[in-house]
């Protein structure tokens, strides 16, 4: 475990009451206690890590393994036909829990996700070159 256990980690041990919805080895999914729309899901691996970068292989194809049902299963329940899959990490980036989790968030007319996108462009060399220092980085990762 990273640090201090989190509300996910309680809710996973059963010690805070939740909506379940899914459980197995490596994963839990229950809704929401907030949710921008109905059926507003989280989908959390057991591992106890705060960011998806920390995660182990097993979680990460755990959970590789479960988003998809899940969210075949929250659209089927709901009726929703749109949906978005969000995944927040640091406090920058609106993370309020210190533990992986992503939100299956159905969108409806008015409810669900808002996005605020403001996009810039990319241009060629400084493309090459960032996309050049990513791959470099997976190379070492992966050494
Ligand atoms: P994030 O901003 O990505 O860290 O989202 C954390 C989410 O956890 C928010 O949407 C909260 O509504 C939700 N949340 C916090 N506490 C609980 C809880 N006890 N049960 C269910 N959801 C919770």
């Amino acid at each position: 475990m990273s640090g201090e256990a989190t509300i996910f980690d309680r809710i996973i041990r059963g010690e805070i009451p939740s909506h379940k919805v899914y459980e197995d080895d490596h994963v839990f999914a229950f809704l929401d206690i907030s949710p921008l729309s109905k059926g507003h899901t989280l989908v959390v691996p057991k591992e106890s890590k705060a960011y998806l970068h920390e995660l182990s292989d097993e979680s990460a194809a755990a959970i590789g393994r479960a988003l998809p049902r899940l969210c075949r299963a929250v659209l089927k329940a709901t009726g929703a036909t749109a949906y978005n899959v969000l995944q927040n990490n640091g406090s920058a980036a609106h993370q309020a829990v210190l533990h992986v989790h992503f939100h299956i968030i159905p969108k409806f007319s008015r409810e669900g996700l808002g996005i605020g996108w403001h996009p810039s462009s990319l241009e060629g060399e400084a493309g090459k070159e960032l996309a050049g220092a990513i791959q470099d980085a997976l190379d070492e990762a992966s050494k």
